[in-house]
């Protein structure tokens, strides 16, 4: 069984996905061929933003918001503290600190409380800059933006929504990476929306802003790469990946229906053993993954091991929450526990799900796991 069908989806799209690489190959433009702006004017189209700027991935995407707005040294980035360290990495190379905040524990989305305490705790310490900060549509679930946003806008900073696992959702009828003045996505293989290799963008309303990303995003360039009015980045999406993305986007709605019903039959089949996914009513989740919780690591672990010996993948997505990496030891954390966040990384657990996932797989997946949790209890 695969963990993402990403073969069931190609062969359902083969013979247009096929006919967009031949015509690439033989037009030759690898970058910059018609292909890329016809899909940025698409997917602006389908989330609902007048700019759509594609570019190499989504940690560049999230890097070119960061440049584009300034952030740098001694500013406050505060994000959740799960999410992928994408997220805020750009942020932590033009030298801004990341300070995290806990995730609500139902949603696992960015805790609104633990925002406005961080906040509070950096501006009392008075030496970091409160600047920014980056929300996350965390495994395909819209962030709880309406109260985000009402905190950001009372505190002055900038609102930034990471759509990386969004793509596809939305709530009250607002798609993903519509939410915040700007927003990013990736196109990594096994995102909502993937290409067949690194992808990303960036999305915003805002027409000036767009203008300096599309500048950045080639080397600084005013004409062109060779009239450079600032330091910029290499961070092109190419030709073939656009061309593989316009399929894959003609799909997405009938993709985003299909994930509802997977979802669906899981939580029918298995909210009597373990946690399922809590989505607000009035959110649609891209679903980048099917979350279960269970009552202890131990408990995780266990059906981990036996899902592995019936040869059903499963995925722990993510294992650390940032401020327990190597790389951010000795970080402050102001005083926040975290708890949730770590909670999460010990006893979450992703099994296999795609829009392509058949009937027959879901229910021998169903029927493993309730084994494995009658044993283990
Ligand atoms: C995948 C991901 C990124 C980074 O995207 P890449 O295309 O792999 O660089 C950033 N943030 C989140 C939440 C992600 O899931």
């Amino acid at each position: 069984m695969e963990f993402i069908n990403l073969r069931a989806q190609y062969f359902y799209l083969q013979e247009e996905i096929d006919r967009s690489i031949q015509s690439i190959l033989q037009s030759t433009k690898f970058i910059h061929g018609e292909q890329v702006e016809e899909f940025e004017q698409k997917l602006a189209d389908y989330v609902g933003v007048r700019n759509v700027i594609t570019c190499s991935d989504g940690t560049a995407a999230l890097q070119l918001i960061f440049m584009a707005y300034g952030i740098g040294e001694g500013d406050a980035i505060f994000c959740p503290d799960m999410t992928f360290i994408g997220s805020i990495e750009g942020a932590c190379m033009l030298g801004a600190t990341p300070i995290f905040c806990d995730i609500d524990k139902d949603s696992y989305n960015l805790s609104a409380r633990s925002l406005e305490r961080q906040i509070k705790e950096v501006i009392k310490e008075g030496i970091l800059n409160p600047k920014a900060v980056v929300i996350v549509d965390f495994v395909g679930n819209p962030a709880d933006y309406d109260t985000i946003r009402e905190i950001s806008e009372r505190y002055k900073l900038l609102l930034i929504e990471d759509a990386a696992q969004g793509m596809g959702g939305s709530s009250r009828g607002i798609k993903c990476g519509a939410f915040g003045e700007v927003a990013a996505t990736s196109f990594f293989p096994s995102k909502p929306l993937g290409c067949y290799g690194d992808g990303g963008a960036v999305f915003t309303d805002n027409d000036n802003m767009a203008k300096i990303i599309k500048s950045l995003r080639e080397h600084g360039k005013q004409r062109d790469k060779y009239d450079n009015v600032r330091i910029g980045i290499n961070s092109r999406l190419d030709t073939l990946q656009a061309g593989i993305l316009l399929c894959k986007l003609d799909v997405l709605s009938e993709e985003i229906i299909k994930r509802q019903k997977i979802a669906e039959r899981y939580r029918q089949g298995l909210t009597a053993y373990l946690k399922t996914p809590v989505i607000a009513a009035d959110s649609i989740s891209a679903y980048a993954q099917y979350i279960l919780r269970t009552e202890s690591r131990q408990q995780r672990d266990f059906i981990v091991k036996y899902l592995e010996k019936k040869k059903i993948p499963t995925i722990i997505y993510y294992p650390k929450p940032l401020h327990k990496l190597p790389v951010f030891e000795g970080y402050n954390l102001y005083g926040e526990e975290l708890k949730e966040a770590s909670d999460y990384a010990d006893t979450s657990l992703g099994i296999p799900f795609s829009p392509y996932i058949q009937e027959i797989e879901q229910e021998l997946v169903i029927e493993h796991i309730i084994e494995a949790v009658k044993k283990v209890n």
